[in-house]
């Protein structure tokens, strides 16, 4: 039973998670910029999720995004997108994971969630200083704007993306590899963050609660943040699209992931087709 929470309401099951029916694979996508174009008309393609019904019947997928945007900012992405319908889950902030309930109702998993937020608050409780100096470096040498709020106690927004390569040059060399301080970068955009949670630990834990593995999990980004779920250990088939940032691609590429030919959701159609070819010839050999 995978105990499940809405603010303070905790219930214990949603249907769809039930030994009959469970899924055999979990799609998932980043949002802006992988799932997204969105200078595109259409911001995201109508054969994707004709496709994501296709496989739903044919695999038995479930599908979500994977993306650094809150909860709340991702449902509004939702409808700006278009979107024909609903994805099953939604990993926000790189780390926290929803699911949506029969009654389309985003449901958040409980202990996953509390004990991430957890990690997260003791993480700045115990950084605080060193936060603060790295606060002070980039207000004192750099144009970035340093962001501090109740949920977000620490980010950065910085003026070019070459600006965001010099502070992180200072900021790794302020944090130990051995230290839970971490960070996402996306962009411009930084995020400090506990080491263990990020969007490839946030989305084994996805598949681990359908009791699905790496092999049966297929992931998508175009961003830096998404480095961690790009990963041959979270997912056996890691992608990105011709638009994915150029470290991206070559870190897709060394872990033997595809890099797709098309843009956005094209790319992800074409990652996807390419996926089922792959399984088809498999079993042609079998
Ligand atoms: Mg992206």
């Amino acid at each position: 039973m995978i105990c499940l929470s809405k603010g303070t309401t905790t219930v214990n099951a949603l249907p769809s998670f039930t030994p009959a029916n469970p899924p055999q694979w979990v799609l998932s996508f980043d949002f802006d910029g992988t799932l997204v174009d969105h200078d595109g008309d259409p911001m995201v393609k109508p054969e994707f999720f004709y496709l994501m019904e296709e496989m739903r019947k044919s695999h038995r997928s479930i599908w979500g995004l994977n993306t650094g945007r809150t909860l709340t900012h991702a449902l509004e992405g939702i409808l700006e997108a278009k979107f024909m319908w609903l994805p099953d889950f939604i990993i926000a902030r790189e780390r926290e994971i929803y699911i949506r309930n029969e009654f389309g109702r985003w449901i958040g998993v409980a202990e996953w969630n509390k004990n991430c937020e957890k990690a997260h608050k003791g993480l700045f409780r115990r950084h605080k200083r060193r936060l603060q100096k790295i606060q002070k470096w980039v207000e004192g040498n750099t144009d970035a704007q340093w962001g501090s709020q109740v949920d977000e106690p620490a980010g950065i927004v910085a003026s070019s993306e070459e600006e965001m390569s010099l502070i992180l040059e200072h900021i790794d060399a302020q944090l130990p590899s051995r230290r839970s301080l971490s960070y996402q970068r996306n962009s411009i955009y930084l995020r400090f963050s506990h080491k263990k949670y990020h969007k490839g630990t946030a989305l084994a834990e996805l598949a681990r609660l359908y009791q699905l593995g790496a092999e049966k999990t297929f992931t998508m980004g175009d961003g830096h943040n998404d480095t961690d779920m790009l990963d041959k250990s979270i997912a056996q088939y890691i992608a990105c699209p011709a638009n994915a940032h150029e470290e991206v691609k070559t870190h897709v590429l060394d872990n033997g992931g595809m890099v797709t030919t098309a843009s956005a959701s094209q790319g992800v159609i074409e990652a996807l087709l390419e996926m089922l070819h792959q399984k088809e010839d498999e079993r042609a050999y079998e």
